[in-house]
């Protein structure tokens, strides 16, 4: 069994509440599959500042000096959970052989990382970590996330049920998906589609450690509509479907009035002629709605903008003093 360089990446946004809690905390959890002989000594944590507007960086950097396990990407701005999810990612894979990604917030169990390297071992390329509970969630936060998975389902993008962004993805997986270039990013939708040998890692979710959720609901469903329109073309499909459902039931309304008109009550009828206005200028705009969600996309797409920028690479200024270096 050969021993992998691990990075686990942590994608960090305003989150100088939390960081002195979990910093050490991944840190030592590197150290202890370090001296188990899980993972190689050359293995970091590389924590992701996402455009903080607070003292994150600052505090990534305190980090780092006292242990040179820690490093430090930073944004240029913010990018988005996912943009800076996939600068970490796309970061570490020029230096490790598997990373782990997981959020700041210490809500994911650190301890899952045994298993999802012993099934990276076993071949596994992808491994997903998945909340056996939500216990300690909310139960507003916990009922708005399970309707996002069901949301996410019903239209076609398929995700794998009470799995975040807390996975274990090889080198392998990872240049799979640096070929994937949409700028509309559902890492969540989008690692199943890299494909691979993968599997799944059962956890109890706990509670944020310190600082506020980033996702209330608003996002979580804003989450869920990038989700299903990067995703899937069902909704477009369901528009069709629909459409088609609205004429045949015109269809027959035209019959009906008609056989109507023939027995002479043709008077009345403003009533109806009103509700069939109001519903069909209702569905329209509904669907044009969805076609304009798509066509965004489309937008967003063909000015291909980068995903993010890299302001600083701790990774890239390591003090150059181990003459014991091997690479001469
Ligand atoms: N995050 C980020 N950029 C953002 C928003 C969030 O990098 O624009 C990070 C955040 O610091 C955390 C992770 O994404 O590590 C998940 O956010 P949060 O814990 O707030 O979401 P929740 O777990 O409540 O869904
Ligand atoms: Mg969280």
């Amino acid at each position: 069994m050969t021993q992998p360089i691990l990075y686990i990446v942590v994608p960090c946004y305003n989150e100088e509440a939390v960081l002195p809690i979990t910093g050490p905390m991944f840190l030592e959890k590197l150290r202890e599959l370090t001296e188990s002989g899980q993972i190689r000594e050359e293995s970091r944590v590389l924590f992701v500042n996402d455009g903080s507007k607070d003292g994150t960086w600052d505090e990534i950097l305190r980090l780092r000096q006292s242990d040179e396990h820690a490093q430090g990407l930073k944004l240029s701005r913010n990018q988005g959970h996912q943009n800076a999810l996939l600068a970490g990612l796309m970061t570490a894979k020029d230096y490790a052989d598997v990373t782990i990604s997981v959020d700041c917030d210490g809500q994911d169990d650190l301890n899952a990382m045994d298993a999802m390297l012993k099934e990276y071992q076993d071949g596994a390329e992808v491994v997903y970590g998945v909340r056996a509970s939500r216990e300690t969630d909310t139960v507003f936060k916990r009922t708005s996330a399970q309707g996002l998975y069901k949301l996410l389902r019903l239209f076609g993008a398929e995700v794998v049920y009470n799995h975040a962004d807390y996975r274990l993805m090889s080198k392998k997986a990872l240049e799979g998906l640096a070929q994937f270039k949409e700028v509309n990013l559902f890492l969540r939708g989008l690692i199943p589609l890299v494909g691979f040998k993968s599997s799944s890692v059962y956890y109890d979710r706990k509670a944020r450690l310190a600082g506020e959720t980033h996702y209330p609901l608003s996002k979580m469903l804003h989450l869920a509509l990038d989700g299903i329109t990067s995703l899937s073309v069902r909704p477009l499909k369901m528009i069709t479907s629909l459409g088609l459902l609205v004429s045949l039931i015109s269809l027959i309304a035209v019959v009906v009035v008609v056989i109507i008109k023939l027995f002479g009550y043709t008077v009345q009828g403003w009533t109806s002629l009103l509700c069939v206005i109001f519903l069909l200028g209702g569905v329209q705009i509904f669907c044009l709605g969805i076609i304009g969600e798509y066509i965004g996309k489309i937008y967003a797409e063909s000015k291909a903008r980068p995903r993010y920028i890299i302001e600083k690479n701790t990774l890239e200024e390591k003090p150059e003093n181990t003459e014991n270096s091997q690479n001469p």
